[in-house]
């Protein structure tokens, strides 16, 4: 960081998942200096995923941590400066923008890309740690390929559990719907389509108290599903290779104290330009997209979303 606080940066963006490396990359190499605060979690949701088999150009997938490495090492490399910090807070009253660093620096910048991504809600079970990514997955189409002719299981009765299950049909031999109530919540063609399913079997009013299975090997492998029926009481073990937990996501908003606009669920809502309600700050990425949640389309928002700041600063006659 600049020796001098007064300093205004062109834009500051928050987060270092595929969209803010992606945004930084073409920023950097457009001239403009940008800074990355990268979070608590550098590189976001792909640090948390073992092989990554969906991002073109790695025929035979990538290691989810090395990938975002190597995204972070082509921001530096045209010269993006990258703080290992939170920000905390951003005043958006008046221009220059304000952000607050968790490292209690505050920072002036002419635009903001909001990259903060969001996070599956988990269900708190101690397997969940012991066997994450191992049997314990939040995203299908990121790792269903691993559980090819197996049994897996799929927690929620939302629209995202419902497109888990019926994803993961296609993939496994059998399917569990593992919801706590006796009806889905998900719209009413999503929840037909898995009823008629042959594959997928409904376990109703059903929680799952716990992941068991091997850690003997190299690595933990996932064995069995602890569920009780809330009804009746009645605990078992359920055999499955894998469960997939499907019950939310929540976008990482909150630190915005709603200053920006959202939808009801916290996303926030942006134009054709990537652009919030307040005119230089942008958002790329899960943040606002809650129906695609590729790292490829957060790369492309972050893209976007450059080009766009860099429309904005000349226009602005900024830089
Ligand atoms: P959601 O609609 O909030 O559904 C979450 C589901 O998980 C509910 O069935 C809920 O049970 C269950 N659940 C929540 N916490 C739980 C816990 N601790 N233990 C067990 N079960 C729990 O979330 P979503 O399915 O992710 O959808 C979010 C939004 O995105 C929705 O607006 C949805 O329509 C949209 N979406 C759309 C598509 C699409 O159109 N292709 C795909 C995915 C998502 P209860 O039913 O008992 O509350």
């Amino acid at each position: 960081m600049s020796n001098n606080p007064k300093e205004i940066r062109n834009v500051v963006i928050v987060g270092s998942g595929p969209s803010g490396w992606t945004a930084a990359i073409y920023l950097s190499r457009a001239n403009l200096s940008p800074v990355v605060y990268a979070g608590a979690q550098v590189g976001g949701q792909l640090t948390t995923t073992t092989e990554v088999e969906n991002f073109p150009g790695f025929p035979e997938g990538r290691d989810g941590p090395e990938l975002m490495a190597d995204m972070e090492t082509q921001a530096k490399r045209y010269g993006t400066e990258v703080i290992y910090e939170e920000i905390e807070a951003i005043d958006v009253n008046s221009k220059p923008f304000t952000l607050k660093a968790g490292g209690g620096a505050e920072i002036k910048a002419h635009a903001i890309i909001i990259c903060t991504g969001a996070s599956p809600k988990l269900l708190g079970l101690p397997g969940e740690k012991t066997f994450w990514s191992r049997g314990v997955h939040t995203c299908a189409v990121c790792d269903g390929g691993f559980y090819r002719g197996k049994t897996v299981a799929v927690v929620g009765g939302g629209d995202s559990a419902t497109e888990e299950a019926t994803y993961l049909a296609k993939l496994t031999d059998k399917v569990y719907l593992i919801h706590r109530r006796s009806e889905l919540r998900a719209s009413k063609i999503m929840a037909e389509r898995v009823l008629k399913n042959p594959k997928i079997e409904p376990v109703w009013d059903t929680v799952v108290e716990d992941v068991g299975g091997d850690l003997s090997g190299k690595f933990p492998r996932t064995t069995h599903l602890k569920v009780k029926n809330i009804k009746n009481n009645k605990a078992n073990d359920l055999a499955v290779d894998a469960m997939f937990i499907a019950i939310g996501h929540t976008p990482n908003t909150k630190f915005l104290d709603g200053i920006l606009t959202t939808d009801e669920n916290g996303y926030l809502i942006v134009n054709d330009a990537q652009e919030t309600n307040v005119e230089g700050v942008y958002a790329a990425g899960d943040v606002h997209d809650h129906v695609y949640r590729q790292a490829i389309t957060a790369a492309g928002y972050g893209c976007k979303a450059a080009l766009e700041v860099e429309r904005y600063l000349t226009r602005k006659g900024l830089v």
